[in-house]
Parts: structure tokens; sequence; C-alpha cells
């Protein structure tokens, strides 16, 4: 009974830690001009965009671009 429910604990431990770790995606526009990430592709921030637009994580996109979230999306 306790191997049980030590298993079933793990398991759910393992759901809360992936919940935290798998990364939000969010599109960002890759002009250098651009300021704002998005969770939405069809955003009206990104409708302006004319490079090419790209899905990456929430992380990378505050941490190796440097961007913020769009001012629509809140
Ligand atoms: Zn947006």
């Amino acid at each position: 009974m306790e191997k049980l429910f030590k298993k079933s604990f793990t398991v759910l431990l393992l759901l809360v830690l992936m919940s935290f770790t798998i990364p939000t995606t969010v599109y960002i526009c890759l002009s250098p001009g651009a300021k704002k990430y998005h969770y939405d592709r069809d955003c009206r921030g990104l409708g302006n965009c004319t490079h090419e637009i790209k899905a990456v994580s929430k992380g990378s996109a505050e941490g190796e671009y440097g961007l913020e979230l769009c001012g629509w999306e809140d």
C-alpha cells in the first residue's frame, strides 16, 4: 500500500514539475525593430511584421531577444 502511494506521489510530482518546465511558445517578428513577443500567432501586433515570424520559447524571447509581452495581450 505504501509503495503504491509513493509511486502515485512520484507521478504527481513529475506532472507538477513538467508543467513548470514545459516552455511556453511565443511568436516573435525577426525585424531588428521588434520589441515585443506574442502568444497569438495572429495577433495584430504581428500583422505589421514584414520579416520572418519565428516561434520560440517565452524564456528565450525574454532572455536571448530581450523582448517583452505585446501590449495587446496582457
Ligand atoms: Zn501581440
